[in-house]
């Protein structure tokens, strides 16, 4: 048994189900899985990634999530910025909607599929000790944070006693993601970052941030993809799959939570 499987399993819970590089495409319920039991593939489709920058999700140095998906259903159009935040928007969606193949079954031919893989990434390290939020990246001995602006959004909020002192944060003009991703954060889960993230436990703090991170990507990037289908022009299939990509020194993994087809 993979040690960071189970540990992620004991610790996420009911919160979603921990698939490894290995089983993304073969092991009920994974959501890859049922795409392609139903014919969605690289020839008839195009994936569209909201997913944070951080190289460590795409190093050949790893067995990673994104490149594992990238063999199975092609390269991919990119909606989204630190932390995964889908800063491409509708324009990005609209954008992406019109670059999938053509779906060709014998005479018959129409616009491809879109699939939506909406994944913020959190580090996992088992070699020393238990610690969220960090990895020890190939050719480095050291550790370091991942994902990087979630932590510095914890750094930046810890010694916030009021919500008000949430507000205090110095926004950088140069900076325009984390700006964005700091306010949406305190607007939208004040509470839940003043109540829950002063605690103790460093990883349990790490755990509720990684899951706050999800939750704002996912509400997000839904909100942008009803108001583009409610312009009306999109008709094809397409599926949304989320949850979170955890980050180890040698591999990921993938904590499954959502999946969605031609709805949000
Ligand atoms: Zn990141």
């Amino acid at each position: 048994m993979n040690i960071y499987l189970e540990q992620l399993q004991k610790d996420f819970g009911d919160w979603g189900k921990v698939l490894s590089v290995g089983t993304l495409f073969t092991q009920d319920p994974s959501p890859f899985k049922r795409l392609i039991d139903m014919g969605f593939s690289k020839e008839n489709s195009r994936m569209i990634f909201s997913v944070c920058p951080d190289d460590v999700n795409r190093l050949h140095e790893r067995d990673t999530i994104e490149n594992k998906i990238r063999e199975m259903f092609g390269e991919e159009f990119h909606l989204g910025n630190l932390a995964a935040y889908p800063i491409g928007g509708i324009t990005g969606i609209s954008a992406a909607s019109h670059h999938s193949p053509d779906y060709v079954e014998g005479e018959c031919k129409r616009s491809g599929n879109l699939i939506f893989f909406i994944s913020p990434h959190l580090g996992l390290d088992l070699e020393n000790e238990l610690l969220y939020g960090y990895i020890q990246r190939p050719g480095q001995d050291k550790l370091t944070t991942a994902c990087g602006a979630m932590m510095g959004f914890l750094r930046s909020i810890r010694h916030a006693h009021t919500v008000n002192d949430l507000y205090n944060f110095k926004v950088d003009p140069n900076d325009p993601t984390k700006a964005l991703l700091f306010k949406d954060l305190i607007d939208n889960y004040k509470e839940e970052i003043i109540d829950n993230l002063h605690g103790q436990d460093i990883n349990l703090t790490i755990i509720k941030l990684a899951k706050i991170n999800y939750d704002l990507v996912m509400t997000t990037f839904k909100t942008m993809m009803k108001a583009f289908l409610e312009k009306g022009d999109f008709k094809c299939e397409f599926a949304i799959i989320g949850g979170i990509t955890v980050n180890t020194q040698q591999e990921d993994l993938f904590i499954f939570r959502d999946y969605f087809l031609n709805s949000t």
